[in-house]
């Protein structure tokens, strides 16, 4: 009789999104003349840039074609699109990396949840608290997280590094010392950044304990003060402790067409062991890559004529954020995030619980977002309002959200 993994149910409800999904169309399926607006969901709604369009046009008549088919593509990605990410990420901001440091995927998600499969299942980890649920989530299903204790919302075996309204959403170095410390900049949910100096403290930090940095640079596009990292590269010594996660998805579109790449410098080792040779054989084996159609969409980013078009598309998405954040201000409630981020973060007034607060929202002026406390325990008494949305229906949000 085959056995299940019984990590998966150790896992508490339903993802996050699942559950919002399913609140959202229990009240549709209620009120079916009333228009609800999700400011909740972390997905972009502009499309795919005319210059990413006019490349992916280009690469699927290339299929119909014998002399210019591709098949399989090459397991680290093509050439081209990893000495375009080399030049355009890190060679600009004056990082070392490589184009064969780079591995292309089909996105962020997969990476940040398969990674920790380099790693043994005694390693320690140490989460922002709150952040993106899939860093954890994925130590649970391997079994990595000891035991879930429902009250508190936490794991026995997780370090948790709250960040909170104190120390302005930027973590503390833990008392416990961990092996894997996932950072994730500018911060989903909270749109908090750190500064560089900040983050070169982490880097020495693990470097003298031996930990590995899993940074999460998905929102980079967003940053816009000048003593914010883009890249976690930008710091002395993280080829010696560092992965980066890099996304196409907030700042080009592609959550529907799906591109992404991680860096594992070749530096990075345990012992003579190279994490680097080791995600290459991941990749050889349990190849999470994208088509060539999508690589050669994801290159156009890099060309003049697409940097100019995605600039005003991360800037819609910020104007979107900076309505938000202005009209709740106006309105009296604590916000912060939304400088270098997409994500606004909302102090609850009151005693309302986060979930109580997203009931309260959809209710009674049909707006989603997302409840605080689906990031973290520290996420309890917070919400998250994202400007991916369209202008207008960001405008009416605000509206609606006055008239409460
Ligand atoms: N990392 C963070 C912090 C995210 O918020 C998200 C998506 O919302 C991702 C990664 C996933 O990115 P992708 O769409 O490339 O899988």
């Amino acid at each position: 009789m085959f056995k299940i993994n019984t990590n998966y149910q150790k896992l508490p409800g339903s993802y996050l999104f699942s559950t919002i999904g399913k609140k959202v169309r229990a009240y549709q399926a209620e009120h079916p003349e009333k228009k609800v607006i999700s400011l909740g969901i972390g997905d972009v709604t502009q499309p795919l840039a005319p210059a990413i369009i006019e490349e992916l046009h280009r690469a699927v008549d290339e299929m119909a074609a014998a002399e210019t088919f591709k098949g399989y593509a090459p397991d680290l990605g093509y050439e081209f699109l990893r000495t375009a990410v080399a030049q355009g990420d890190f060679a600009s901001r004056g990082c070392d990396i490589q184009p064969d440091e780079i591995f292309v995927s089909d996105g962020a998600k997969c990476d940040c949840g398969n990674i920790q499969e380099l790693f043994s299942l005694d390693n320690k980890i140490a989460v922002c608290d709150p952040v993106y649920p899939v860093y954890v989530d994925s130590n649970v299903m391997a079994g990595r997280t000891g035991v879930y204790d429902e009250k508190k919302g936490i794991w026995s075996d997780v370090i948790y590094m709250p960040c909170v309204a104190e120390n302005h959403f930027a973590p503390e170095l833990p008392k416990e010392t961990p092996d894997l410390i996932y950072l994730c900049f500018p911060n989903n949910p909270t749109g908090s950044v750190i500064t560089k100096s900040q983050l070169q403290e982490w880097v020495d930090y693990a470097n003298r304990v031996g930990a590995v940095i899993l940074y999460d640079a998905a929102y980079e596009a967003y940053i816009s003060e000048d003593d914010v990292p883009h890249s976690i590269y930008e710091c002395q010594g993280a080829q010696n402790c560092a992965i980066e996660f890099r996304s196409f998805s907030k700042n080009a579109g592609f959550t529907g067409v799906r591109l992404g790449y991680t860096v594992i410098p070749k530096a990075l080792k345990c012992g003579d062991v190279s994490l680097h040779d080791m995600w290459d054989r991941r990749h050889g084996t349990k190849y999470n890559g994208a088509p060539y159609m999508i690589q050669k969409a994801g290159a156009a980013v890099y060309t003049e004529k697409g940097k100019a078009q995605l600039k005003q598309q991360i800037a819609y998405y910020k104007e979107n954020a900076k309505i938000i954040y202005d009209g709740l201000k106006a309105l009296g409630y604590t916000v912060s995030g939304g400088v270098n981020s997409p994500y606004v973060w909302l102090k609850i007034p009151g005693t309302m619980t986060s979930w109580e607060f997203f009931d309260h929202l959809l209710q009674n002026a049909g707006v989603v977002g997302t409840p605080g406390s689906g990031f973290g325990p520290s996420g309890e008494g917070y919400f998250r309002l994202t400007g991916f949305g369209t202008r207008k229906n960001t405008e009416e949000a605000v509206e609606r959200i006055k008239k409460l």
